[in-house]
């Protein structure tokens, strides 16, 4: 296996920023995996993966351990019967492609999710009422010691949370999908983009939502509206001015610029709402929202 040193994380993140991380693997079969597994064990090293990078914040000085990115058979997807297998590193839009191409409707809500099958396990992530929760049947989860597959109700899914502890990889997942007309997938996958394009950033680089909805009759994005922070920069990074609970690379935005939004808005919720938004986005290396006075 492979080790890379100093491998630059902003390759792999959507928003662009991230310093590099001490060790980088590309494993591409359950083997490699746990070799990669291995060695960070002797090492002593943080072991996490990164799937697209599209719900990722990554410190600028980077992360002192091992990342791994998932590829080869970790990243295919085919179909079985009524099952959608697919490795960990398998792009969504990849998975989506083959259920559709055989006839299997359900997971069309991940079109708007672009991630992976393993990310969207650690995230359980959803959009248009369905989640991974929702159609997951099980997924095999690797660390440095074992590997096993675990049932859905195994996994702690709930709102964007898994059960999931550091350092366990998501090998592979499988799906329950149902049989629907290729056709009506099609209208429905065009139908959920085009909703997605009037409301959010698609072609700007972003980490998808920041913070979580809160328990609240306002979205997060409509609070954050409300406090009057659309489009508000602090050094490259900008609230987009198209939906508040994004946060845009306007230009050469470094991961401290998008830490500092991410402050500022949780201090006018707070301010104005009384509310203390929960971020979405995954923070990798050291990195910490500064506390405010409540
Ligand atoms: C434009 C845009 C729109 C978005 N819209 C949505 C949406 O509608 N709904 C939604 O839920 N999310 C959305 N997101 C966020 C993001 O796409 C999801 O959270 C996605 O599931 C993250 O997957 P990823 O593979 O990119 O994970 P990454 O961002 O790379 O990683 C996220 C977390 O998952 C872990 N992880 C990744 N792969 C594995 C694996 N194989 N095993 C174990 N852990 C792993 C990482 O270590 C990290 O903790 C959006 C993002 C963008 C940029």
């Amino acid at each position: 296996m492979n080790i890379e040193e100093r491998v630059r994380l902003s390759r792999y993140t959507t928003l662009g920023t991230g310093g590099p991380a001490r060790a980088f693997a590309r494993p591409e079969t359950l083997a490699e995996l746990r070799d990669a597994l291995g060695f960070a064990r002797e090492q002593e090293l943080d072991v996490v993966v990164v799937g697209l990078g599209s719900n990722l914040l990554v410190a600028d000085d980077g992360f002192e351990g091992l990342v791994l990115k998932l590829g080869g058979e970790l990243a295919r997807a085919e179909v079985r019967d009524d099952l959608l297998v697919a490795g960990g590193g398998a792009p969504n839009a990849v998975a989506l492609h083959r259920a559709r191409a055989a006839g299997l409707g359900g997971f069309e809500f991940a079109c708007a999710i672009p991630g992976t099958a393993g990310g969207g396990v650690r995230m359980n992530a959803g959009a248009y009422g369905g989640d991974w929760s929702s159609i997951l049947e099980r997924a095999l989860v690797v660390d440095a010691d074992d590997a096993g597959w675990r049932a859905r109700d195994e996994l702690g899914l709930s709102y964007r949370r898994s059960g999931l502890r550091p350092g366990e990889v998501v090998a592979e997942v499988e799906f329950r999908l149902t049989p629907r007309p290729v056709a009506e997938i099609k209208t429905l996958v065009a139908d959920l983009q085009a909703r997605r394009k009037a409301a959010q950033p698609t072609n700007k680089r972003t980490y998808g939502s920041v913070f979580k909805n809160p328990d609240h009759e306002l979205t997060a994005g409509r609070m954050l509206e409300a406090c009057g922070l659309r489009g508000h920069r602090i050094g490259g990074a900008q609230i987009s001015p198209r939906h508040a609970n994004f946060i845009e690379n306007a230009d050469g935005a470094r991961s401290e610029d998008a830490l500092a939004l991410m402050a500022e808005a949780r201090r006018r919720a707070w301010e104005q709402y009384g509310v203390d938004l929960e971020h979405e986005v995954v923070f990798l290396g050291d990195l910490e929202l500064p506390q405010f006075e409540k």
